[in-house]
C-alpha cells in the first residue's frame, strides 16, 4: 500500500501546483470524519468547502449513485433525463424558482447567470444593457467571466485583461451600490452571505433594500449561494432568512452531496431568454450526478438536518465565544448557522496547520479568519471534540 508520503511525491512531479495542500492524503470520510490513507482519523469542519453538508459518504447518496450508475452514467441533454426533471421540480417546489438551468460547478451557474442577466436586457426591450453591479470581498469563481465579477484584486491579478462590465461595491452599502447603477446596469449580483471574503453578513434590511433599488430600476437580482445555499445557513437557501428572492439564484457544491453539480435557477419570464442553443453543457444535470442531487434534496427536505444546523450552529458559535474570552487575539466571531468565521488580530494559517496536525480540518480565509463549515450532521460531541483541539491549538499560539 502507497503511504502519505508515496503519494505526495507523486502528486509533486505531475499534477498542476495550482493548490497550496496541506500533507494530508484522502482516503476515506464518514459523517464528519476523515480518514487518510494511512488510517489516521481528522474531524471534518470544512466539509469540502462546503460540499459535505450531508457529511461524507450520505447513505442515501450513495445508494442513489449505486442505483442510477447500474442503469445509465451519462446521457446527452438531447434528451429527456427523469432524474434532472426530478431534481429541477425538487429545487422549484423549495425556492422562489420556475426553471433550472444543470452544470457543473458554481463558476459555472454563474456564467450562466451573467449570460442570462445580458440575453434578458435584450429581450425584455430594455437595450443592450451588460453591466453587473457586485460586492467587494465577493467570490464567483475562477473562470475569465467570474473572476471578473469577483470584487477580490488578488483573484484577477496576473490574468488582465479581465472581462468588462463589472462595478465593484461595498457589501452592505446600499447608497455606494445606488451610486454605482448606470444606465448600461442590467443587474446586481451578491451572495447573501459572503464566504470566501470572510464570513460576512450585510447588515439587517440591506438585501430586501437591494431588492427594492434593483425593482426601481429595473435590474435583475441574482444570489450567489453556491457557498451558502443548499441548507448551510440553516435556511434551505440562505435568502429564505431575510424573505427577499431574487431573479436568479446559483448553487452548486453541497447540491449533489459530494459529485460536482451546479443550478442556475430562475422566475419563468427571465428563464425565458434561454432558448434551445443560447446556453448549454454536456455533463450538465447528467444522470449521475442529478440522482445524487435528488437524493441530498430529499435528505434536506425531509429530515431534521436543519433543524440540527441551526441548533449546532447556535452551539458552535457560542464555544467560539467561549474561545474569544479566552484569546486576547479573537476580535469577532460571526456568521449564520454553520457557516461561521472568527477574526482575528493574527495570520490564521499556522493554527490551521496546527489544529491539522492535532485531527481538526478547518481553514482560514482573507488571512485572518478562521472559517468553520462542518457537516450540518455534526453533533454536540464532534463540537466539543474540536473545540478541545482548537483551545489547545490558540494556547499554543498565544
Ligand atoms: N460562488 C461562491 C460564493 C463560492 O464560494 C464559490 C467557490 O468557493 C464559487 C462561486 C465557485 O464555485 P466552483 O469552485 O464550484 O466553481
Amino acid at each position: 500500500m502507497s503511504t502519505s508520503s508515496d503519494w505526495i511525491a507523486r502528486g509533486e512531479k505531475h499534477v498542476m501546483k495550482n493548490y497550496g495542500r496541506y500533507p494530508l492524503v484522502a482516503g476515506r470520510g464518514e459523517g464528519c470524519r476523515l480518514w487518510d490513507v494511512e488510517g489516521r482519523s481528522y474531524l471534518d469542519f470544512l466539509a469540502g468547502v462546503a460540499v459535505n453538508n450531508l457529511g461524507h459518504c450520505h447513505p442515501a447518496v450513495v445508494a442513489s449513485l449505486r442505483e442510477q450508475a447500474g442503469q445509465l452514467l451519462h446521457c446527452s441533454n438531447y434528451f429527456h433525463i427523469p432524474a434532472q426533471i426530478e431534481l429541477a421540480e425538487m429545487l422549484c417546489e423549495h425556492s422562489f424558482g420556475d426553471r433550472v438551468f444543470f452544470c457543473n460547478s458554481g463558476a459555472e451557474a454563474n456564467e450562466a447567470a451573467m449570460k442570462m442577466v445580458r440575453k434578458y436586457s435584450r429581450d425584455s426591450g430594455s437595450g443592450k444593457r451588460f453591466e453587473v453591479i457586485t460586492a467587494l470581498a465577493s467570490f464567483h469563481g475562477r473562470t475569465i467571466g467570474t473572476i471578473s465579477a469577483t470584487g477580490q484584486e488578488k483573484v484577477r491579478d496576473g490574468f488582465e485583461p479581465v472581462v468588462p462590465g463589472f462595478k465593484y461595491v461595498p457589501f452592505g452599502d446600499l447608497q455606494a451600490l445606488r451610486g454605482a447603477i448606470s444606465s448600461d446596469t442590467c443587474a446586481v449580483m451578491l451572495e447573501p452571505v459572503q464566504g470566501e471574503g470572510g464570513v460576512n453578513l450585510p447588515p439587517a434590511g440591506y438585501l430586501r433594500a437591494v431588492r427594492e433599488l434593483c425593482d426601481e430600476h429595473g435590474l435583475l437580482l441574482v444570489f450567489d449561494e453556491v457557498q451558502v445555499g443548499c441548507g448551510r445557513t440553516g435556511d434551505l437557501f440562505a435568502y429564505q432568512h431575510d424573505g427577499v428572492a431574487p431573479d436568479i439564484m446559483t448553487l452548486a457544491k453541497a447540491l449533489g452531496g459530494g459529485p460536482p453539480i451546479g443550478a442556475m435557477i430562475a422566475r419563468e419570464e427571465v428563464a425565458a431568454s434561454f432558448g434551445p442553443g443560447t446556453h448549454g453543457s454536456t455533463f450538465g444535470g447528467n444522470p449521475l450526478v442529478a440522482a445524487a442531487g435528488v437524493a441530498t434534496m430529499k435528505v434536506l427536505t425531509e429530515t431534521d438536518i436543519l433543524e440540527n444546523c441551526r441548533q449546532m450552529g447556535t452551539y458552535l458559535r457560542q464555544a467560539l465565544e467561549v474561545l474569544q474570552q479566552r484569546h486576547c487575539f479573537i476580535r469577532e466571531v460571526r456568521g449564520r448557522g454553520l457557516i461561521l468565521g472568527m477574526e482575528l488580530d493574527i495570520e490564521g494559517a499556522e493554527i490551521v496547520r496546527k489544529a491539522l496536525d492535532r485531527g481538526l480540518l478547518i481553514n482560514c480565509t482573507v488571512g485572518k479568519v478562521l472559517r468553520f463549515l462542518p457537516p450540518l450532521v455534526v453533533s454536540r460531541a464532534e463540537i466539543d471534540e474540536a473545540m478541545e483541539i482548537l483551545d489547545g491549538v490558540l494556547k499554543d499560539i498565544s
